[in-house]
């Protein structure tokens, strides 16, 4: 195995949306270059990257000439195409490597390797035509959600099914190649953020608690308010399925808990995730640094987190009356804003974050709630 990526040389990042920015923010802190590549310019990350390629993923010769140009690569958004993750593996390291992107890019893929493993999910199906769906509704038993295969992310893609008469709704909602899937009627829903390095080591920030609004993530609250044995059975499995798919970097396994404190799998992000944006300022080592760490092949950095946390995603809609009043969240001592330079606010884009340290976490969510709600409150 080759020596790390000592601070100096050139990190490549696949994507250039906020978790680049982010990882970019960090390893520029660390005395990285970093270069990103991304259909599209002026983008969160290249804004503050050393460089910003604006290409398509299949334009194999920028693709070359990008990998050529850097020392490690890295991803901050897993649907890059798996012939241009091949192209650049074959001049330099990508890290967290095909086996966890391969899983990750696809649902159907994802799930039948967590029920191979034993690791438990809701029950699932695969429906790859219309045909299918009334008999596997049957099987599974109503509610039931229809979730695309290939591409789905913060709920894109995906159709409630509460009886058979909905089957062509979900259908020409979703389409194409896709799992039916149980609905969870679920207590609380937590991830785990981890790293695991080059040398298999594993550092996690323990169980979080994630609250969604229109299937998108809403509020972050860490530490999850659940049993230690809970916590650990999350962070075993995490570290478990980070093994299995020989994933090397930061990754996120999000969970549903159950009536009767029953884990199960949703879904893995094999890569930063939203849910972990709090450890910027609540833990010793962000996410992002370890990253970085991770896959320039250093050792993690510490996990601990100094104070309960709390995180808040500033989504497109808050524009809606206008530029939202920062001077207003600035106000507050202990809330830190995160904007990710996106020059247009849509409707359900993320735009930026809030986060917040107190005493209790319970203390951290009413004020980054409270800190949202000021960021409208005058329109
Ligand atoms: P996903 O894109 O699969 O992470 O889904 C986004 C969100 O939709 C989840 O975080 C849940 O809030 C909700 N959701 C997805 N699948 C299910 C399910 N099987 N049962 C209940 N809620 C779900």
């Amino acid at each position: 195995m080759s020596g790390p990526v000592l601070p100096g040389a050139t990190v490549g990042v696949l994507g250039s949306g906020q978790l680049g920015r982010m990882l970019a923010l960090v390893a520029r802190r660390m005395g990285y270059r970093v270069h990103v590549y991304a259909p599209g310019s002026d983008s969160p990350a290249g804004q503050v990257a050393d460089r910003e390629w604006n290409a398509d993923y299949d334009d194999r010769s920028s693709v070359a000439t990008f990998a050529r140009g850097v020392d490690v690569v890295t991803l901050e958004f897993e649907n890059v195409p798996a012939a241009t993750v091949e192209e650049v593996s074959s001049a330099v390291p990508v890290r967290p490597g095909q086996k966890a992107l391969r899983t990750a890019q696809n649902r159907l893929r994802e799930k039948t390797f967590l029920h191979a493993g034993g690791y438990p999910t809701a029950p699932f199906r695969e429906v790859s035509e219309r045909s299918a769906l009334e008999g596997a509704l049957r099987e599974i038993g109503a509610p039931a959600v229809l979730k695309t295969a290939g591409f789905g992310y913060d709920g894109k893609g995906q159709a409630r099914l509460d009886a058979a008469e909905d089957a062509d709704e979900a259908w020409e909602a979703v389409g194409g190649e896709a799992i039916l899937e149980s609905r969870v009627d679920f207590e609380r829903e937590i991830s785990v953020v981890a790293a695991r390095g080059v040398d298999g080591s594993f550092a996690h920030h323990g169980a979080v608690e994630n609250a969604h609004d229109r299937h998108i993530l809403d509020v972050t609250v860490a530490p999850a308010d659940v049993p230690p044995e809970v916590e650990r059975e999350a962070v075993g499995i995490t570290r478990s399925i980070f093994e299995a798919l020989d994933l090397v970097g930061t990754a996120c396994v999000e969970f549903f808990l159950a009536p009767g404190g029953k884990l199960l799998v949703n879904e893995i992000a094999p890569r930063p995730h939203n849910s972990g944006h709090w450890t910027i300022e609540g833990a010793v080592t962000s996410q992002f640094e370890q990253q970085l760490r991770a896959v320039c092949g250093l050792p993690l950095g510490g996990t601990g987190q100094a104070r309960p946390a709390a995180m808040a995603n500033l989504i497109g809609d808050l524009w809606s009356g206008g530029e939202p009043d920062w001077e207003a969240v600035c106000s507050l001592p202990e809330v830190k804003l995160h904007l990710y330079g996106k020059a247009e606010a849509r409707p359900v884009r993320k735009m930026g974050h809030l986060t917040a340290v107190a005493d209790t976490a319970e203390a951290a969510e009413n004020m980054v709630r409270e800190a949202r709600e000021r960021l409208t409150a005058s329109a």
